[in-house]
């Protein structure tokens, strides 16, 4: 019999400790002082006591812990001596059925590992969907964490660690996230399309309008339609469109949604969970035969990395009467116009002023978004309210100083146009650090046709400074642009700096991050706020209604734009949740 929430708070503190026995490996002191903090208001919020106990306990307490644990397929499988929990995970993840070879090979990753580290390797193999991860992505998993920095790789451990006890909770209460679960096989399915030439290796690669990219609106579509939307269509810039209308026909509408492009050889969840969250939520209420005063309008954007051509933010900018004919003659890498592209397939290019929403229309636009960082995996919390996502400036620039004989020109008469530029990294570093939420970044920084035995005349390199505000954000580049003055004066040598972008800082709507807050409080799970530090659609739909975003957080270090980037059915279904808290607050509001 699973045990409910309401018996664990009013049991006693030897009976509830008994209730939770065997989440954590042979330390059942974890669970024991967790339960101080009865009542609990929801499993997250049991879940996240836990952590706090854990996060609390000092080194040698959770090496200790991490220490209880059995290897991977290790000795103690080999002669049975696994507790149940862990007989469970490991035949579940198939490392009860070994060949010989992958036997081999985890017993000497386990040794190496031990070896490196003085503990055992954690990892919990029943993955983010809780059914098992496969052979090969355990061994990939391991050796990619073998180079791991020691303190960073205990954290890991210790975050495996609770990802086995949430899997062990959910066990022991008899509950699966099956929205989440539902959100997550959603994705995974659109995640089958991939690009030509990145699909052959198993690389997610969808870009503006190519097959692959007219296949997920097709998949996202139909997905949709069974979801019980009431209208569904594709657009003239290729965004497909849901509407779930409200109880009163002419009600405004919630605007939400995000895009199902990727960056290449990404990851399956950046943008794309912003497009299933709702539509789960859609399913649950058109389930339920219920209409909300309001209707919600789902939007799946079709280009938003910029990836197949330079016009990023194209399907949420053609919402707010943005979209640049100029960028209809950008050809991509094989000279295809984004003309012919669109025409290809069957997009109207007439119709695109069409598009233009009327924000009188609309009470607002949420968007739900992977956190693409590692903040709030680090704090062992599910989601984070966003205040405000960073404005940002981009620059191309080229350093002119002299190319000259690198044995012959002495050290104090050479114009080094890389070390100009290495310089001026170096600074960028500390400015923006400083400001403690500033980031700036030279991502690209090359000598074009340079030698080994000739100093650098030219170097080419790339600016990129954001803050959660405006004006941080403009003393930032100044600072960095009198410096990058001073370096220059004191070198000799010349500098040509072109603005190829610059994006004001968009703040969320203070009452609809106040829904956001709202939403989860009321699930148990600690309130955190953060700045994104990316750009998203959001950002576009800032300009004409006001907006708010929530994030979840990602697995392995909060890795994004890179395959291993991961979220659990757990923290989807948390995702889920809060959408809907938003729902039945907007009803309360308007009813
Ligand atoms: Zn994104």
């Amino acid at each position: 019999m699973p045990i409910t929430l309401e018996q664990l708070n009013r049991a006693s503190q030897a009976d509830a400790a008994q209730m939770l026995d065997g989440l954590y490996e042979h330390s059942p002191w974890i669970a024991e002082q967790a339960l101080a903090q009865r009542p609990f208001q929801s499993l997250a919020h049991l879940k996240h006591a836990l952590c706090e106990v854990l996060a609390h306990a000092g080194r040698d307490a959770q090496l200790g812990l991490i220490r209880a644990h059995p290897e991977l397929a290790g000795k103690a499988m080999v002669s049975k001596t696994l507790t149940a929990e862990s007989t469970n995970e490991q035949s579940k993840a198939g490392l009860t059925d070994c060949t010989p070879e992958e036997f081999a090979k985890i017993q000497k990753l386990n040794a190496d590992y031990n070896a490196k580290f003085g503990w055992p390797f954690i990892l919990a193999v029943r993955g983010p969907r809780g059914v098992g991860l496969g052979k090969k992505q355990i061994i990939d998993a391991f050796e990619r964490r073998l180079f791991g920095h020691p303190d960073m790789e205990l954290q890991e451990c210790l975050r495996n660690i609770h990802r086995i006890v949430e899997i062990r909770l959910n066990d022991k209460f008899g509950v699966e996230p099956t929205l989440g679960h539902q959100v997550w096989d959603w994705q995974e399915k659109l995640a089958q399309h991939s690009d030509p030439g990145f699909a052959e290796l198993g690389q997610l690669t969808v870009t503006y309008l190519t097959d692959a990219h007219r296949a997920c609106a097709q998949r996202i579509t139909q997905n949709m339609r069974d979801c019980g939307f009431d209208q569904v269509y594709t657009d003239a810039v290729g965004n497909v469109v849901g509407r779930y209308q409200p109880a009163t026909a002419g009600a405004k509408y919630l605007m939400t949604g995000s895009h199902y492009d990727t960056v290449r050889n990404g990851g399956k969840y950046d943008g794309r969970l912003g497009i299933f969250v709702p539509m789960a939520c859609v399913q649950q209420l058109h389930q339920q035969g219920k209409r909300l005063p309001f209707g919600i309008e789902v939007v799946a954007f079709a280009e938003e990395e910029g990836q197949r051509y330079k016009a990023t933010f194209l399907g949420s900018g053609a919402l707010i009467g943005q979209f640049n004919p100029a960028w209809l003659d950008q050809q991509d890498a094989d000279g295809i116009t984004l003309r012919a592209a669109m025409q290809h397939a069957g997009l109207c290019i007439d119709d695109i002023p069409k598009i233009q929403r009327d924000p009188a229309q609309y009470l607002g636009f949420v968007e739900v978004h992977i956190e693409q960082g590692p903040v709030l995996n680090e704090m062992n919390i599910p989601l984070g309210v966003v205040t405000s996502i960073n404005g940002g400036v981009r620059y191309q620039c080229e350093m002119i100083g002299t190319a000259s004989h690198a044995g012959t020109t002495p050290m104090d008469r050479r114009r080094d146009a890389a070390c100009a530029v290495a310089e001026l990294a170096l600074y960028m570093e500390q400015r923006a650090a400083q400001d403690g939420d500033s980031v700036a970044t030279i991502g690209q920084l090359q000598v074009p046709n340079g030698s080994i035995n000739v100093v650098p005349g030219r170097c080419l390199f790339s600016l990129d400074m954001r803050a959660p505000t405006d004006a941080q954000r403009d003393a930032l580049v100044a600072d960095v642009m009198a410096q990058l003055d001073q370096i220059v004066e004191r070198r000799g040598v010349r500098v040509k700096v072109e603005l190829t972008m610059s994006a004001a800082a968009a703040p969320s709507a203070p009452e609809w991050q106040a829904r956001w807050e709202r939403a989860v409080s009321a699930l148990g799970v600690p309130l955190f706020k953060l700045p994104s530090g990316a750009g998203h659609d959001a950002m576009k739909l800032h300009e004409v209604m006001p907006q708010a975003m929530l994030f979840v957080r990602g697995e392995n270090g909060g890795i994004s734009h890179n395959p291993r980037e991961s979220t659990t059915s757990d923290d989807m279904q948390l995702c889920v949740d809060a959408f809907t808290h938003v729902l039945h607050q907007l009803t309360t509001e308007l009813s």
